[in-house]
């Protein structure tokens, strides 16, 4: 028998997540953010929950590839445009859209021969500082490249830092209105956060909407507000068993460096998943899982392969506390309790973003319609 560990990518999960963040949206036409292996998820695998979208955004030729090969025939955009000048033909082969950030790119996209005028998004640094033209330089930026008999249609788009925090968008947003205005073209802002904190701003839901983590089933702004609150759902499941139950005594402890010390009798479970399979191993004692359907924690160290449960309020719910018994360590429990992966997450000091990502190569994934 194989190890009991496997991962579960819900499909239909996807598609509801879809269909919300989509209401929500409005008029905004949306992009399907599935850069990084859509957030751990395998391209492949979400395709069908999330064909329903108006295109994918992702950063890697590859991965953008992979969309075509699908069947994809819509709009694919490359969220940090080219990388080098090469990177072009394949922008022109594969009908992509791509964002320019930078003099550099304008530079290549001068010098590409191509039949077709590309579609390009042009960046806008609003303050996040990471990619994009400053603002007193955006009017000038638009104006090469809207000369440029390589580009067809010109939008444009900025990103913000804060959509989910306190600092919020308002700052950012004035910035890009003030030097985007009057240029024409379509505008992309929104990410998860914005999207679903401003929905009633149509200047932030603007022409198109990029989510991505809200559409994998994480909460941008959690503990602020968990999964539920918006009304999304988990589309993926981390499941496993238990493997060995002990008994503790008063004194007894657990796994490596003895850190989890029991203090009265108490039945323990060892569960097969460790850090080599992405469960973090920042997870102190007290980490929220399910156990048979019912909540318990963690205890101890977060071994490679194994990590240990409490029992004890298993058993008091009366359900099963066995060897073979199921356990979830995020996602949706086989009968239905749920345990948004933002919990482990902030158990562990990071965001559902870095786990769904750094789920293990070792863990086999399946599809669950
Ligand atoms: C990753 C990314 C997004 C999606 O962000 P989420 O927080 O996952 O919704 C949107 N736009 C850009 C430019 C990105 O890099």
């Amino acid at each position: 028998m194989p190890r009991p560990l496997q991962a579960t990518i819900h499909l239909d999960a996807l598609h509801h997540n879809l269909g919300l963040l989509r209401a929500r949206a409005q008029n905004a036409r949306l992009w399907a953010v599935v850069k990084a292996n859509a957030y751990g998820h395998g391209i492949e695998r979400v395709f069908e929950g999330l064909r329903a979208a108006d295109g994918f955004a992702l950063l890697d030729l590859e991965e953008a590839q992979r969309v075509r090969e699908l069947g994809w025939r819509g709009p694919i955009l490359l969220l940090e445009g080219v990388f080098e000048a090469r990177d072009l033909e394949w922008c022109s082969r594969l009908d992509l859209w791509h964002t320019v950030h930078c003099d550099a790119q304008i530079d290549m996209l001068s010098r590409h021969k191509t039949q077709v005028g590309h579609r390009v998004f042009l960046k806008m640094n609003s303050g996040m500082n990471r990619l994009g033209f400053a603002p007193q330089r955006f009017r000038a930026a638009w104006s090469r490249l809207n000369a440029l008999p390589q580009v067809g249609e010109v939008s444009l788009m900025t990103h913000f830092s804060d959509a989910d925090g306190e600092r919020g968008i308002a700052h950012q947003l004035t910035v890009f209105q003030q030097n985007a205005q009057d240029l024409p073209g379509e505008r992309s802002l929104a990410n998860s956060a914005a999207l679903l904190r401003h929905h009633l701003d149509a200047d932030v839901m603007a022409d198109w909407v990029r989510p991505g983590i809200a559409l994998f089933g994480s909460s941008p702004d959690h503990p602020l507000h968990s999964l539920s609150d918006w009304g999304l759902r988990p589309t993926m499941s981390l499941h496993s068993r238990l493997i060995a139950v002990q008994s503790l005594a008063p004194g007894d402890s657990v796994g490596y460096a003895s850190s989890y010390r029991a203090s009265s009798h108490q039945r323990m479970g060892v569960v097969a998943a460790g850090y080599a399979d992405g469960y973090p191993r920042q997870c102190p004692t007290g980490t929220p899982v399910l156990v048979s359907g019912v909540r318990t924690r963690t205890l101890g160290r977060v071994s490679m392969d194994m990590l240990a449960v409490d029992l004890e309020p298993v058993i008091q719910a009366g359900a099963a506390a066995d060897i073979g018994a199921s356990v979830t360590l995020w996602g949706q429990d086989p009968g239905g309790a749920l345990l948004s992966i933002d919990e482990p997450a902030a158990a562990a000091g990071t965001i559902g973003y870095e786990l769904m990502c750094a789920l293990a190569p070792r863990v086999p994934v399946v599809t669950a319609a």
